[in-house]
């Protein structure tokens, strides 16, 4: 662990809890989240709740990659069940609409939500969560989706912290570096998977693949982004 990059960040959560369920949507985004407040010794359990993800291969690869690297700091995990089919019904006619549309706030919504639920049952008096580092998600439409589900859940506060700023960005691509992160290409789910193929297929280039690219293996372009995200892949 690269200690200290995080000494700008103010970690202050609501109520002045030291106890924090954090829910994951992958290494990358969790990863500099995990360092910086398992450094600052508080009680962490990483909660990887993402039914949004297609296909169950790609599932499975992000799930792994974040599970070594909890356990690797000594943080335990749980797994959210995969219900994929409760998030195709809330998605239901939303199929269209763009990345940081009404479809991604129903997503959020639905996983800042069985965080919540599972932040109160197990006695996490705050939950966060890492979808909010990521440059190309609208980081107010995800606290937003967070402050709502803990609005409906007394006992229990959402942490709306700012990651991606005073060096949460530049340690994400470091770590996911280091630490060969699988290369996500695309948001998740089945739509943005579409949409990723579609402006591929456009510039004659080729389909995702899955499980094929990790940060920093040798003979593989790294970019100076994480293409997770980017919706189209650049
Ligand atoms: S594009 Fe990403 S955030 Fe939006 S609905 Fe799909 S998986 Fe969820």
């Amino acid at each position: 662990m690269k200690h200290g990059w995080w000494k700008d960040w103010r970690l202050d959560p609501p109520g002045g809890h030291r106890k924090v369920l954090l829910h994951s949507c992958c290494a990358p985004c969790c990863g500099p989240i995990l360092e910086a407040l398992a450094g600052e010794g508080f009680e962490l359990c990483v909660f990887f709740y993402n039914p949004n993800i297609h296909p169950r291969l790609e599932y499975e690869l992000r799930k792994k990659e974040n599970w070594r690297f909890a356990e690797k700091l000594g943080i335990p995990c749980v797994d959210g069940d995969y219900e994929v089919a409760l998030w195709m019904e809330r998605t239901r006619g939303l199929e269209w609409e763009p990345e940081r549309g009404q479809r991604c706030t129903v997503c959020f919504d639905l996983r800042m939500e069985r965080t919540a639920d599972f932040a109160l049952a197990m006695g996490y008096p705050v939950f966060a969560t890492s979808l909010g580092i990521s440059r190309w998600k609208d980081i107010d439409q995800v606290n937003a989706s967070g402050l709502r589900a803990a609005a409906s859940r007394p006992g229990v506060q959402f942490w709306p912290f700012n990651w991606r700023k005073k060096g949460g960005s530049q340690r994400m691509i470091e770590l996911a570096k280091e630490e060969r992160f699988y290369q996500q290409e695309y948001c998740g789910c089945v739509y943005s998977l579409r949409d990723t193929n579609r402006w591929r297929r456009e510039r004659g280039r080729p389909k995702i693949q899955w499980g094929l690219r990790y940060y920093g293996v040798p003979n593989e372009p790294v970019p100076e982004k994480l293409p997770q995200e980017n919706p189209k892949g650049e």
